[in-house]
């Protein structure tokens, strides 16, 4: 069932038209990944769907009705949350709560249920303002699901987190998504391909790819055999370029990425010939290209 849709959404700042005509979809119980690069306008997007920009023109319509205020449908994370640093997380939540129009006692149950599922209840009563980068991305969640929004929102959820922040809240996103539908939006190509069923790619403000991930595999995926080495090997790289198996080859200092039609056919056929040449390779990896490629192809469009 579609939770959400989204039609032609416009929106221009002066003469700067930021989200361009964009057409999509969000399937009830998904996990979608809005990605793009910096400026790309997905914050642009979400603000819209959640209701806090007006679009130039374009209609999201949620659960089949149209232009309706559902904001008590959405939970949304901004990219930089403010919190009230002087609160501590159960304080914050109910007042949350409160605010989204939940009795005081409902806001109370749910907080510590959330602080929980988060795992930061131990921290419940400690000041938000001693709180690291990842336990408040984390209440951000929390405050998101407080009123058990049908769609949880995040924008770049972890790309301000280091690698053990982003790890936990990545595991997080796969908890939560057994239960909620999550719209999240990204420019870490890896972390979305581990975590999301779609994708959405804009570039330019301009739907670019979109569709399940499993789906742009197929379509997009390629073999791909990777030939690192001591020497620069422009020169062997543009001998091979004319194998019948061979589709593609990149060259660049001195590692080649070479596209095959079969990488299991292929790579022994490579291996004889790195041996016979004697090239003083360092790495050879098999293996297909991922959704970072087909985004830098998108992106160099
Ligand atoms: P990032 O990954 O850097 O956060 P983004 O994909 O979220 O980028 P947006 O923040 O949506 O991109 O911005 C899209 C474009 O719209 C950018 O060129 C930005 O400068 C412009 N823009 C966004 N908000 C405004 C505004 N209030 N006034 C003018 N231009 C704006």
């Amino acid at each position: 069932m579609k939770l959400m849709e989204v039609q032609s959404l416009i929106k221009s700042f002066g003469k700067h038209v930021a989200v361009n005509d964009l057409s999509f979809s969000i399937e009830e119980g998904h996990c979608v990944a809005l990605l793009g690069a910096n400026g790309a306008g997905k914050t642009t997007t979400l603000e819209m769907l959640a209701n806090l920009q007006k679009p130039t023109s374009g209609s999201v319509s949620f659960l089949g009705a149209e232009n309706k205020d559902f904001r008590e449908y959405i939970g949304y994370l901004p990219q930089y949350p403010v919190f009230f640093p002087w609160m501590n997380a159960v304080e914050y939540l109910v007042l949350m709560g409160e605010l989204s129009g939940m009795s005081k006692a409902k806001s109370l149950a749910r907080a510590n249920e959330l602080l929980e599922l988060l795992g930061i209840a131990d921290a419940k009563k400690r000041k938000i303002g001693g709180y690291s980068g990842g336990m408040k991305q984390r209440l951000g969640i929390a405050q998101a699901l407080i009123h058990e929004p049908k769609l949880l929102m995040l924008d770049e959820p972890v790309s301000a987190l280091d690698p053990v922040g982003r790890r936990e809240i990545l595991e997080l996103m796969k908890l939560l998504k057994e239960t909620t539908t999550i719209l999240f939006s990204t420019h870490i190509l890896h972390d979305a391909e581990e975590v999301c069923d779609d994708v959405i790619m804009i570039h330019k403000g301009e739907l670019a790819v979109s569709g399940s991930l499993s789906e742009l595999r197929r379509q997009y995926q390629e073999d791909v055999i990777v030939v690192s080495a001591d020497e620069n090997l422009e020169a062997w790289a543009r001998s091979i370029e004319n194998w019948d198996v061979v589709t593609k080859v990149i060259s660049t200092n001195n590692k080649v990425e070479i596209y095959v039609k079969n990488a299991a056919e292929t790579r022994n056929q490579l291996l004889v010939e790195i041996a016979e040449k004697q090239l003083p390779i360092t790495k050879f990896t098999v293996g297909q290209t991922s959704l970072e490629d087909l985004f830098m192809e998108v992106v160099g469009r």
